[in-house]
């Protein structure tokens, strides 16, 4: 079976599963689960309310240096995140934080600070890590990765069906616009972009459920364990 400390990576577009099927897949597997998405939003958040301008190099320094994120499993579907100290779980899953998030994301700086902060989390193995840089950038070795797709209307009534059951009412249309301008924007920056590994399986989730797809990784990990 797999090694112990081996580390998985997930990565894909908004809206492809990958929460449910990480969560799901470190559950089978004893392993930590890793919401790197979620690094992104908090840090989102954090230079939003304090109205930084990503432009001002020496603020974005000091404010990023001064950011404290924890991330611990929820009892619940999440992961709790806590933004120097205060929970900002629920308030790190909006679309809106979404869109700040993507656009926090291109800046070298703030690449720079998560992307330490993730290899750290990951120094130990164990875990599955989520997000669009996981198996290209960083964790290069990982012992399996999986790049998840679904068709881009599938992907959005997916997020409005997780989203109302979170009491936020969105309509279809802007959802698919704003996770069509999320792909193209994470695809096409110069750092990290959101991409397939060339030695990542690629799985389209358009018409398989979650038990489906962790039951086909879950295989494809033994596998390549073999
Ligand atoms: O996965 P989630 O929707 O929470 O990610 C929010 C945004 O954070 C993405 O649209 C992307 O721009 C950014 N992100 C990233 N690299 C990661 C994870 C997320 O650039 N590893």
């Amino acid at each position: 079976m797999l090694d112990p400390k081996g580390i998985v990576t997930i990565d894909g577009p908004s809206g492809a599963g990958k929460s449910t099927i990480s969560r799901g897949l470190a559950a089978k597997l004893h392993f930590t689960y890793l919401d790197t998405g979620a690094m992104y939003r908090a840090v989102g958040l954090a230079l939003e309310r304090q109205g930084i301008d990503l432009a001002d190099t020496p603020a974005l320094t000091k404010a990023l240096a001064a950011i404290e994120l924890t991330l611990t499993p929820n009892t619940d579907d999440d992961v709790r995140v806590l933004l120097d100290g205060e929970d900002v779980s629920q308030a790190i899953r909006t679309p809106e934080m979404g869109m700040v998030a993507s656009r926090v994301s291109a800046n070298p700086l703030v690449r720079e600070k998560l992307t330490a902060l993730q290899r750290q989390l990951g120094e130990k193995g164990g875990i599955v890590a989520e997000g669009r840089d996981m198996g290209t950038v960083v964790f290069p070795k990982a012992s399996c990765k999986f790049f998840l797709n679904a068709s881009a209307e599938e992907r959005a009534r997916r997020r409005q069906k997780q989203l109302a059951e979170k009491g936020q009412i969105v309509d279809f249309q802007e959802i698919l616009d704003q996770i069509s301008k999320r792909d193209y924007d994470d695809s096409r920056r110069t750092l990290a972009p959101l991409k397939a590994a060339d030695d990542a399986i690629l799985v389209d989730s358009s018409s398989m459920g979650p038990e489906a797809v962790i039951a086909f990784m879950l295989e494809r990990i033994a596998e390549s364990a073999r």
